[in-house]
């Protein structure tokens, strides 16, 4: 596959001496033709310090960024301004569409900016919005037009110069959530069906989910976690990563949960997580297996009883992820949940009568 973008040792440095904040600090990861990375992160972690680097608005304070092989951090002037016209497309938050434009216009004025032949104007805005299907607001001005259209219009303008990455920095954050699926699938189209590499920056973890297929995870600067976007949230490595997922891939019961249902079963209360597929682990490459996929089979031939107390179930890019909870009572519990547990993680909060402290259950899980 071919790299079109290549982070070196990217270092983006503010304020002086006395004062330093290490924004972006010593990162590298590729990108290749086609991809569609997010990246995530608290805010504060570096994430538009990151992309206003690559989009060449802010100057490295070390390190390399390559661009179809060619170091970005090395143009100035004339052949910087070249780079940023020809290659690049950006869509903003907060869509940044001239208020005194149409949307004609302000997807032509894309063009005019790269010199693009005035007769040819026309053919081209009409092409890219026959494509993102907004050929009903090329009349309209901003302030008729709803987050969606705006966004759309803000994607066609982008799209219009034919760059060859696409980079966005919370495109979806200011919209409600169903603009944002709207955008977002779009997104996705852009990506799949004119092949458009795109770098996504997002705090919010369904949006990752719903589109990227690589994601990087950052955190105070560096970049501590990077793979598939299901291998990352199947298996997050780092800490920063659990939390996020945590929240975004549900059916691990908290902690009043277990307690409630301890008061209410006397069996053995066990989270089992599924995987539906084995994962490669993003930092040694070693395999992590599928789990939870042959609890029925193992339950009927246990002959033991068992009852779903609690679950959820996430699709990250069609394949699921998440955990489901039960209470297992009958003769050949042990038996069954050492056997359960040889291909299948699981989180033991014992019985009412011997119960697992939460946080314990957890640790040993490894889920901590
Ligand atoms: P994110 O987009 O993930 O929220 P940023 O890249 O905006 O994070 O910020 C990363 C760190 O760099 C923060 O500590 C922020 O305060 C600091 N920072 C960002 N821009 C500047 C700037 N122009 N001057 C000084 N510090 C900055
Ligand atoms: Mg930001």
């Amino acid at each position: 596959m071919e790299k079109l973008l290549d982070i070196q040792h990217m270092m983006k440095y503010y304020g002086n001496k006395s004062s330093l904040t290490k924004a972006v600090d010593d990162i590298s990861f590729s990108v290749e033709k086609g991809e569609f990375t997010a990246v995530m992160g608290a805010s504060g972690s570096g994430k538009t310090t990151l992309l206003n680097c690559i989009s060449t608005i802010d100057r490295v304070t070390g390190g390399h960024i390559l661009v179809e092989g060619k170091d970005v951090t090395r143009l100035r002037g004339r052949s910087l301004s070249k780079f940023r016209r020809e290659k690049l497309g950006f869509i903003f938050q907060d869509f940044n569409l001239l208020d005194t434009l149409n949307g004609f216009d302000n997807i032509a004025l894309a063009l005019q900016i790269q010199n693009e032949k005035p007769a040819r104007i026309p053919g081209r805005v009409e092409d890219m919005a026959q494509k993102l299907n907004i050929r009903e607001v090329l009349k309209k001005y901003p302030y008729q037009m709803s987050g969606g259209q705006k966004q759309r219009v803000g994607i066609a303008r982008a799209l219009a110069t034919n760059p060859k990455i696409l980079l966005a920095d919370e495109a979806t954050s200011a919209l409600d959530p169903e603009t944002t699926m709207e955008v977002l699938s779009l997104l996705r189209r852009v990506n799949e069906e004119l092949g458009v590499t795109i770098v996504l920056i997002t705090h919010q973890m369904n949006v990752v989910q719903q589109i990227a297929n690589r994601v990087a995870v950052m955190s105070s600067g560096k970049v501590v976690e990077r793979g598939d976007v299901y291998d990352v949230f199947a298996a997050p490595r780092q800490k920063v990563t659990k939390r996020f997922i945590s929240t975004a891939v549900s059916g691990i019961p908290e902690k009043s949960r277990v307690e409630r249902l301890h008061a209410q079963c006397p069996g053995h209360i066990v989270t089992v997580l599924i995987r539906q597929h084995d994962v490669t682990d993003t930092v040694d490459g070693s395999v992590i297996g599928a789990s939870g996929q042959n609890i029925s089979q193992l339950i009927a031939e246990h002959g033991i009883h068992s009852s779903l107390q609690y679950g959820g179930i996430d699709t990250v890019r069609g394949v699921a992820i998440g955990a489901i909870t039960y209470e297992f009572s009958g003769d050949g519990v042990d038996a069954f949940l050492a056997e359960l547990a040889r291909n299948s993680d699981i989180i033991d909060f014992g019985t009412a009568d011997d119960q697992v402290p939460y946080e314990q259950a957890l640790a040993t899980a490894g889920q901590e």
